[in-house]
């Protein structure tokens, strides 16, 4: 009898315990959650993720990279700072891999000496301009105290190379500007297809000047919308698809100006803005995109975008193999034996080539 009962206390244990696993993995306990103060870890692995964070009148991106790496470009003004760490942490990273500052304007680099101080720096690139502002102190002591090495940020430094991602600075490409927003760190990054460009605050000086390709799908437009840049020749050049302005409500400049919106759209691109759309987040395999904002999903079409529209193939004309533009084979070709082609796949196995079975390109 005693042992009957014993059994029974015990099923009975097990019962409770199996609907308690039930309920937790059903989520029914997270009805009403509390915000945890410890971030969940749940980084990306594969993909990139760039978060345009609105904070208000100022520039601040996150960018989530592959295999849980993250960079982060400008950080707003000081107010600001907090709004940062919090985005971040939320995401659950503690730590920056790459940390672009693109100038010392206060709308940029006001809220880095908190971004700094809460966060771990592993790399810091900032260009050769400095400014006589306390928050622009504050940071070079934050940065001194975290001791993470300083690469000085011009046109030609690589910040990574790897099979599928590339990230350059395009610019500043002088040393000596009138004005302070020309030394911003330009930035354009590529995974897969897609192509981002992060201008910080250039002027149409430094665009002018800028000898790398500027062609992108994604531009985080220079100077807030401001005259002082978008030159028509750089807004064509880009080819953009996606014109992102950060910019705040009612901002005493007039930022962006209509006249430049206007350029934009004309030359073909979507605006997004973080005034009106709140925080944009462009997600990308390197194929296909998708852009969602504090207001919602904003529709896409990936099947008109480079992928599948503009194929370049990249061929050997010694092995007659057809490669996809990013296949770790493309570098090793010879150069003699190196050559583009938008044909068809179809055509290009009627004209005698087959396909890589590394990168198995496919229209
Ligand atoms: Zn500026
Ligand atoms: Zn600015």
């Amino acid at each position: 009898m005693k042992n009957q009962k014993k059994i029974f206390l015990v099923l009975l244990l097990i019962c409770v315990v199996a609907v308690g696993i039930f309920l937790y993995t059903e989520g029914w306990f997270d009805a009403n959650p509390e915000p945890t103060t410890t971030p969940v870890p749940n980084p990306i692995t594969s993909g990139i993720k760039v978060h345009y964070i609105d904070v208000g009148q100022g520039d601040s991106i996150f960018i989530e990279l592959p295999d849980s790496r993250c960079m982060l470009i400008d950080a707003g003004e000081k107010e600001y700072g907090p709004t940062v760490v919090g985005y971040i942490n939320k995401l659950g990273y503690s730590s920056i891999d790459i940390l672009v500052i693109t100038h010392p304007h206060t709308d940029h680099m006001g809220g880095m000496q908190h971004v700094i101080e809460s966060l771990v720096i592993k790399k810091v690139y900032m260009p050769n301009a400095t400014n006589s502002t306390k928050a622009f102190e504050n940071m070079v002591k934050a940065i001194q105290e975290e001791g993470c090495p300083v690469v000085v940020a011009k046109a030609g430094v690589n910040i990574l190379k790897e099979t599928n991602l590339l990230i350059d600075i395009l610019a500043p490409n002088s040393t000596d500007y009138e004005s302070l927003n020309d030394y911003s760190a330009v930035v354009k990054l590529t995974y897969g297809q897609h192509r981002f460009l992060f201008m910080g605050d250039a002027e149409t000086t430094s665009e002018k000047e800028i000898t790398a390709d500027v062609s992108c799908d994604f531009i985080k437009v220079g100077h807030h919308g401001s005259t002082t840049s978008s030159g028509s020749s750089f807004v064509k050049a880009t080819g953009a698809k996606y014109a992102i302005i950060q910019v705040g409500t009612g901002n005493d400049y007039g930022h962006p100006k209509e006249k430049i919106v206007e350029r934009w759209e004309n030359a073909g691109a979507t605006i997004l803005r973080t005034d009106l759309d709140g925080n944009i987040v462009i997600s990308t395999d390197g194929t296909n995109f998708h852009i969602s904002t504090s207001k919602g999903d904003v529709t896409v079409d990936n099947t008109q975008d480079v992928g599948q529209t503009t194929n370049k193939w990249i061929l050997n004309t010694g092995s007659k193999k057809i490669h996809c533009s990013d296949c770790s084979s493309v570098e090793k070709i010879d150069p003699s034996n190196y050559a583009e082609s938008t044909d068809s796949i179809a055509e290009l196995i009627n004209q005698g080539y087959t396909t890589c079975g590394t990168c198995k390109p496919a229209d």
